[in-house]
């Protein structure tokens, strides 16, 4: 295993405390595991906004782009350039809805290209363009049921012919998003296929041309391939976290990201004592405890305090006490061995033992994007190339 880049944050001699390892070999196979699941000609688009997932935009662009992903998204302008600053050169599209003249400008400025949710944002856009005497590749949003942005399915005919009286916009994309593709039950899902369905109809019969079309992310991509379209936009999959347990056996995918910590003290405490703010632990026996350098302040969830486990030594230990801003405590009565400076794990795989993103959202009532997006950059991307 070759440790090629540090993000450090301070001095190189300085003990890591705590880091999030970010396997890139990991994500090449889940890029390889997904085109073979993918038709030859469905592009795949990478979705890497909030940082990648909290795997690190830039690095894991590089890495996804050069394994046969065909263009990225990205939730916002800001993080769109910071891509195109770290020399990032391919198709960027952007998923949220732009609303001003000056974004237009660096939107054109920095080679992006925007989604256009609504006839207003097209105009903003059209008449920028035209000041600037430019145009722009544009990606129609429609509405079939997640009710977030997008113009309705049934108006789709009316927002293309508007948007085609404006020549510096070029529409490149007609796209949906699915609220409910990774439930079991698939009617919703089904209903916002056939609404997508009808809005290509209505277009077709109109003699509009119809550019790339594209409606799948994670679980609509495994749970059909009539989803797929011209194309399919994957986010958490690429990361190697299934969207639903029903899905997982499509793909073989694998985890992208490791949560490590080293254990800073040990000590024996003796029966009775209260461990952390509040006391939410006692010990009835005496026990050994040891304290890790991570806590909330680093996106450990506070929620998961006395219901997390972590493997040492590929064994599983509890953690015991609330968990603190920057430590948790551990019961290691069961470690003899242990020293401080041990490596703890507590996301990822050791031995046959292995934690999830997915066990940490079950325990506390969320999903595993959240806790994937929730690392700060107090911890430093340690990213590793086997
Ligand atoms: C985030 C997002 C995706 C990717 O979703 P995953 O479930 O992570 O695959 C796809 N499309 C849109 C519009 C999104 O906002």
């Amino acid at each position: 295993m070759t440790i090629v880049t540090v993000n450090y944050f301070y001095s190189q001699n300085q003990q890591q405390r705590a880091w999030l390892n970010i396997n890139h070999q990991a994500l090449i196979n889940n890029v390889k595991a997904l085109k073979a699941f993918l038709n030859p000609e469905t592009h795949l688009m990478a979705v890497i906004k909030a940082d990648a997932y909290g795997h690190g935009a830039v690095k894991v662009a590089k890495t996804l782009l050069n394994s046969g992903v065909d263009s990225l998204a990205i939730a916002t302008l800001s993080e769109g350039i910071a891509l195109r600053e770290a020399g990032i050169t391919a198709s960027i599209m952007i998923l949220g809805a732009i609303n001003t003249a000056d974004e237009v400008k660096d939107i054109v400025k920095y080679n992006l290209e925007p989604t256009l949710c609504t006839p207003s944002q097209a105009l903003i856009f059209a008449q920028t363009l035209h000041s600037l005497n430019a145009t722009l590749p544009v990606h129609l949003k429609l509405d079939t049921g997640m009710s977030r942005l997008g113009t309705h399915w049934y108006h789709a005919v009316d927002f293309v012919k508007y948007i085609q009286q404006f020549p510096p916009l070029h529409l490149s994309s007609i796209y949906s998003h699915l609220a409910t593709a990774d439930d079991v039950n698939t009617s919703m899902m089904e209903l916002q296929h056939s609404r997508f369905q009808e809005a290509i109809s209505a277009l077709k019969t109109n003699g509009i041309n119809i550019p790339i079309l594209h409606l799948a992310n994670s679980a609509g991509t495994l749970s059909h391939p009539q989803l797929h379209y011209d194309m399919v936009r994957v986010g958490l999959a690429l990361y190697g976290i299934s969207p639903a347990p029903h899905l997982k056996d499509k793909v073989n995918l694998q985890p992208v990201l490791e949560v490590k910590a080293r254990i800073t003290q040990i000590k024996t405490l003796p029966p009775h004592t209260g461990v952390s703010y509040s006391h939410t632990f006692k010990c009835d026996r005496p026990i050994k405890m040891a304290v890790v350098g991570i806590g909330y302040a680093d996106g450990i969830p506070r929620l998961l305090s006395n219901k997390m486990k972590v493997i040492i030594q590929g064994k599983f230990a509890d953690q015991i006490g609330n968990i603190t801003m920057d430590q948790i405590m551990l019961n290691v009565t069961d470690f003899p061995d242990l020293e401080v400076g041990e490596i703890v794990t507590l996301l990822g795989k050791e031995k046959n033992l292995e934690i999830t993103a997915d066990d940490w959202a079950n325990t506390i009532g969320t999903i595993s994007w959240e806790i994937l997006c929730s690392f700060k950059h107090r911890l430093p991307r340690v990213n590793i190339f086997l």
